[in-house]
């Protein structure tokens, strides 16, 4: 054992190597002696339990090993994927991918200063989210606009502003949780308003809500039921006549729409998503929604609705804590500059283009899918392309399912399904597909940068193979 012990090396004699040199001007003499003193350590652990020597303490590999553990620490745990589940803003993957105009406006905000809150003409102090504004005065005829970090930040201030102490009226029918801990109630609480339920799960009336208001009502909400539907005897209250309800009293309607649509969804042949220019319209008086849903921007929370509102909003002390910064900001201004060229929508916005892929495309991809997997792939697998069902996500129009094409994989042992789907994750950018009938599904909407996960595939080692 002592001789074991005495054959470490110590840390200055790793340094002072001509290897050890090599490191130290790569990645700094901190780090290289941090990892080298944790493989010592490990080093010595090893020897008391197993009486030798670890094998990667013999000869060039203690140095192979400092290096590996070095370039690991630059490596960024958050990894692209490929998103083949078949939800297309899928939360846990990160929801919307940006347009290239998007990634533009966001890299030149990264690397320059930028005229954030400065009016360069007058050369006084701005407005951060002045720009953003006008131009959503222009897509959805609403007097003003507030930016913040996402929705649900949205509808907490808008609480926190008017409802503090107050009451809100919300149908039951409309009493959302959207996952993550975001339920409606409790946001209420977190506001300091009072929660005033009305109406039944299935149906809430305008008397109802009439019936509810008091002295200390602050204003009526609407939630869109974004990730469930009501279905059967139902009936509730629409914009209009809750905004016609809150003139007699004087009270605002605020509209709580999730995702949020710019354009008219129906018109691309996709299930029909409520417009925020059609609340403003009818009158709401704020109207919040996503920047990463629908919109195919950044995350953000987005109000838009009367001047003298959102004013209050601007002047909260919440949203300083809430606001967004310039990359994000610059990156939802792009994003909703694609909404001034609505015909070009499909093209240049990445969520509606994958959204409204046709079909012949989708089978197209599916087969050079399916050929580069049969040839990277084991014969235990069996391959086939199947019709099937994609989706929006992120609560946007459930249910609803978008016509889609996948390839299938099945095995006969379950578990040689498992230990591809583990093959799958372990690709320099893994690749995540979806278990359904025990077939692992790879749906071709929901994937872009299709063209570098054929690369992939071609340049990978045969799939399946046991080590
Ligand atoms: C998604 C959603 C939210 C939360 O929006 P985030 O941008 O995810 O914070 C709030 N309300 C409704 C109705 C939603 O669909």
């Amino acid at each position: 054992m002592e001789s074991l012990f005495r054959a470490i090396p110590s840390v200055d004699k790793l340094i002072n190597t001509p290897q050890g040199a090599k490191l130290i001007a790569q990645f700094g003499h901190h780090a290289f002696v941090t990892q080298a003193r944790s493989l010592i350590e490990q080093t010595r652990e090893h020897i008391k339990q197993h009486h030798d020597l670890p094998e990667f303490m013999h000869a060039q590999s203690v140095f192979q090993v400092i290096e590996q553990r070095l370039q690991q620490g630059k490596q960024v745990a958050m990894q692209g994927v490929f998103n083949l589940t078949g939800t297309i803003l899928h939360t846990n993957l990160g929801r919307s991918i940006w347009s290239a105009q998007a990634i533009t406006a966001a890299t030149q905000a990264m690397e320059n200063n930028i005229a954030l809150e400065f009016d360069i003409d007058a050369g006084k102090r701005s407005h951060r989210d002045l720009a953003i504004s006008q131009l959503l005065q222009q897509l959805t005829k609403a007097e003003s606009a507030c930016i913040v970090n996402n929705n649900a930040a949205a509808v907490l201030l808008m609480l926190a502003t008017f409802a503090q102490g107050k009451e809100v009226v919300v149908s039951r029918g409309e009493l959302v949780e959207i996952g993550g801990a975001f339920r409606i109630p409790d946001i209420m609480r977190q506001a300091g308003c009072k929660l005033v339920e009305v109406g039944t799960t299935n149906r809430t009336h305008l008397a109802d809500y009439r019936h509810a208001i008091t002295e200390n009502t602050a204003f009526l909400m609407k939630v869109h039921t974004s990730n469930y539907h009501i279905q059967g005897f139902t009936a509730s209250v629409s914009e209009e006549e809750l905004v016609a309800l809150g003139q007699e009293f004087n009270l605002p309607v605020i509209s709580d729409l999730g995702s949020g649509a710019l354009v008219d969804m129906a018109g691309m042949n996709l299930p029909n998503e409520p417009l925020v220019q059609e609340k403003i319209t009818a009158g709401v008086s704020l109207v919040s929604f996503s920047g990463d849903k629908l919109l195919g921007g950044p995350q953000a929370g987005i109000i838009v609705g009367k001047r003298d509102l959102i004013a209050q909003l601007q002047q909260h002390p919440l949203k300083r804590a809430l606001r967004c910064d310039k990359v994000i900001l610059s990156a939802l201004e792009a994003t909703l500059r694609h909404y001034l060229f609505p015909d070009k929508l499909t093209t240049e916005l990445p969520t509606l283009h994958l959204l409204t892929q046709p079909l012949e495309v989708l089978q197209e991809k599916a087969e050079r899918l399916k050929n580069v997997l049969s040839k990277r792939s084991n014969s235990r697998y069996i391959l086939h392309i199947e019709p099937s069902l994609a989706q929006i996500g992120s609560g946007a129009l459930p249910g609803e399912r978008i016509e889609s094409v996948a390839v299938t994989i099945s095995a006969e042992k379950q578990r040689d399904l498992l230990e591809l789907e583990q093959q799958f994750k372990a690709f320099p950018q893994p690749i995540i597909g979806r278990f359904h009938q025990q077939k692992l599904w790879l749906d071709l909407r929901s994937v872009s940068q299709f063209e570098r996960l054929i690369e992939m595939l071609e340049n990978h080692q045969i799939i399946g193979e046991r080590k």
